[in-house]
């Protein structure tokens, strides 16, 4: 079978071009920084490469190999740190100009000498690495989103393989001057696969694009933008449909007369203090304890396990943590003081919020009794929750 190497060429050439507008666009939609930007800069040299290639295959002048090579080089490198800014978010100049440098060190030379056929050897071999560099970025974030990394990581080695192969064909017919483009049969499959190649991988990294933006969402609808903790839609997800038995337990906070706090130190002020109860909470709690705020200045404590009065054990700490706290705000110095409620699941298992709102109850029973002190609620019956007091 004879491939019509000149317009694989240029179909190459115009789907990379409409990738790279594709690419660009969807990064120009949706938030600056991503990488897939970077990929769309990348795909830029590489299209006006393909060109200056077929030219070269048309008229052999060394100068459209050398602008090619310095192309290609440019653009897959850009592409190598763009993987590398998909897997860390950071855009690496330094393997940008590495990768640049490298390949023009391995191929223009050679050109320069005359030996067109070495310089194609370099050519080849350096492109085939920079590749398998990119397809490492992806395979290193796999964990992220497995079948389309697999896929992309995949689609770069081939693309990869087939470049190497291009490489091993030219080193194989040993010639180090061909004065003319490289032909054989490793060209013809390599431009093949690039072409199969780049159109999964423009489609994947859209795909991947899409999946890290809706990722992005979710996280943001369940956390609470202040203090980073889960919000309540989050917390009820988690347990709104569990039976709380009596090893479960909730805690609910809510700090004391937060209103003169804002009104004497101002709503900043009062937003650095939720962030630095937010932090109190979360300190020391194991991996199965949720903390969440339920709202303004309210926050609920959820435990797995809370045998042995570990649920009023914990409350008593915070509380008494955050009393002890010196707040510094605009040079003056103040301290918070909070109330908690705590309920417990019963033996034949209760809901999520009718837990919530037995603590909700001991929380008010804590503030009637002078606030500064924590209140756990008693089941008199297994439907009335009552409040008793508790020394704080
Ligand atoms: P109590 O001891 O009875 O709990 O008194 P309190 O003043 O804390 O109670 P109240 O619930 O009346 O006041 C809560 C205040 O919290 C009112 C509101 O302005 C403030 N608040 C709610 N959300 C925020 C927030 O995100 N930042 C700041 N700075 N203040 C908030
Ligand atoms: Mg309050
Ligand atoms: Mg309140």
């Amino acid at each position: 079978m004879e491939l019509d190497y000149n317009s694989l060429l240029l179909a190459l050439g115009v789907s990379a071009s409409c990738l790279a507008v594709t690419l660009g666009g969807s990064w120009f939609s949706r938030r600056p920084e991503t990488f897939l930007l970077s990929c769309s800069a990348g795909l830029v040299p590489i299209v006006v490469g393909i060109f200056t290639y077929g030219a070269y295959v048309d008229k052999p002048r060394p100068i459209l190999a050398i602008l090619t090579f310095v192309l290609f080089f440019i653009g897959f490198s850009i592409i190598w740190a763009a993987g590398y800014q998909f897997r860390t978010r950071r855009f690496s100049k330094t393997r940008a100009l590495l990768g640049s440098l490298t390949g023009i060190a391995a191929s223009v030379p050679a050109m320069l000498a005359g030996y067109d056929g070495l310089a194609f050897m370099g050519d080849n071999i350096v492109v085939a690495v920079l590749l398998l560099l990119t397809a490492r970025e992806y395979w290193l974030s796999r964990h992220e989103a497995l079948t389309p990394l697999y896929g992309i990581a995949a689609l770069y080695t081939l693309t990869a393989i087939s470049f190497a192969l291009c490489a091993g064909v030219l080193i194989w017919d040993g010639k180090l001057v061909l004065g003319h483009a490289p032909d054989n049969w490793a060209e013809d499959v390599s431009l093949a696969i690039c072409i199969a190649g780049m159109t999964g991988i423009g489609a994947l990294s859209l795909a991947l694009h899409q999946w890290r933006q809706a990722a992005h969402h979710r996280q943001q609808a369940i956390t609470d933008p202040l203090t980073g903790l889960l919000n309540r839609r989050a917390l009820f997800d988690l347990y709104g449909h569990r039976s709380f038995g009596p090893s479960m337990a909730v805690i609910v906070f809510d700090i004391d007369r937060f209103k003169s706090v804002n009104d004497q130190y101002g709503h900043a002020t009062g937003d650095i203090v939720l962030k630095l109860f937010a932090k109190e909470l979360s300190a020391g709690l194991r991996a199965s304890d949720k903390v969440a705020r339920l709202g303004g200045e309210e926050f609920a404590l959820v435990l797995d396990n809370a045998l042995s009065g570990r649920a009023e054990q914990i409350a008593e700490r915070v509380r008494d943590a955050f009393a002890a706290r010196e707040i510094i705000a605009d040079g003056k110095s103040f301290a918070c003081t909070v109330s908690a409620g705590v309920a417990l699941g019963t033996a034949e298992g209760i809901g999520f919020d009718s837990v919530l709102s037995t603590a909700d109850k001991a929380l008010y029973a804590a503030k009637r009794n002078g606030r500064n002190r924590v209140e756990v609620a008693v089941y008199l019956h297994a439907v009335s929750p009552d409040v008793s007091r508790t020394a704080s």
